[in-house]
């Protein structure tokens, strides 16, 4: 699936809505965050952050997106689910590694992202994973400049990830984001420098690399929306949405 004809470019106040869109996913996902202990369950998690979303007039673009429809307004993904993690009646454990995915629409435009944190004491290859995969991510934030190509970005948080021992996702992508959940163009977690889509002020992309342990291989689960790693082992998945500028990209899903 490729998503490069159908991407948009941003003027400034566009830019600035979806800075706002951006700002309440942070909170919602910040409101996650502070909830993530042992015996709280995964439909906990999703109530926190719908609350939020509520708050601002805002809604999740997640909630019966595709087919069958996804249930939640969140996704959340535990240990060896990579993403796409229905919420639902499981408790969390300690140790366990959550990762949580949260969707924004705000006045019309989309802020997506999504970290993975502990719960409880964690196993030191369980941090280092997510610390390799939140510093992936800002590596590949660094490349998205006027002027680099996406398969820039893509390599980028390849080498980095690789060198650490750990393996990216081939079949999941970030992807550009605007009025539209989806759009171009997309920007794979794997690639070769020079090759893919010019970056260009404007351009709003949802950057996310998804890192195993073990394996790049992945699988689905039988509810058809959950993905876990083939082998079984760990994954973490980090996600900003980001607008290309003249200059320094900007963060939009911050507080
Ligand atoms: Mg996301
Ligand atoms: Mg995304």
């Amino acid at each position: 699936m490729s998503w490069d004809r159908d991407i948009s470019s941003k003027n400034a106040a566009e830019i600035a809505l979806m800075r706002e869109a951006g700002r309440v996913n942070a909170e919602a996902l910040a409101a996650v965050r502070e909830l993530l202990q042992p015996g709280v369950t995964t439909a906990d998690l999703n109530a926190a952050a719908e609350e939020i979303l509520r708050k601002h007039g805002a809604y999740s673009p997640f909630k019966n997106y595709g087919q069958p429809p996804f249930p939640g307004s969140i996704c959340v993904s535990i240990n060896e689910q990579l993403v796409h993690g229905i919420p639902g009646n499981r408790k969390l454990q300690e140790g366990d590694i959550v990762s949580v995915d949260c969707g924004t629409v705000l006045e019309g435009f989309i802020g997506d992202s999504a970290f993975t944190a502990g719960v409880g004491e964690i196993s030191p290859m369980a941090r280092k994973l997510i610390e390799v995969t939140e510093q992936a991510l800002y590596v590949g934030i660094a490349m998205m400049r006027t002027g680099n190509k996406t398969g820039d970005v893509s390599a980028a948080i390849q080498q980095y990830v690789e060198a650490q021992g750990f393996h990216v996702v081939r079949e999941y992508t970030g992807h550009g984001v605007g009025r539209k959940m989806h759009e171009g163009p997309q920007v794979p977690n794997h690639g070769t420098p020079g090759t893919g889509v010019l970056l260009r002020p404007g351009m709003t992309i949802a950057l996310e690399p998804m890192v195993l342990i073990g394996t790049h291989r992945t699988r689905v689960l039988s509810n058809q929306w959950t993905v876990v790693s083939a082998d079984g082992s760990l994954t973490a998945h980090q996600e900003h949405s980001v607008a290309i500028t003249e200059g320094d990209s900007l963060i939009l899903t911050v507080p």
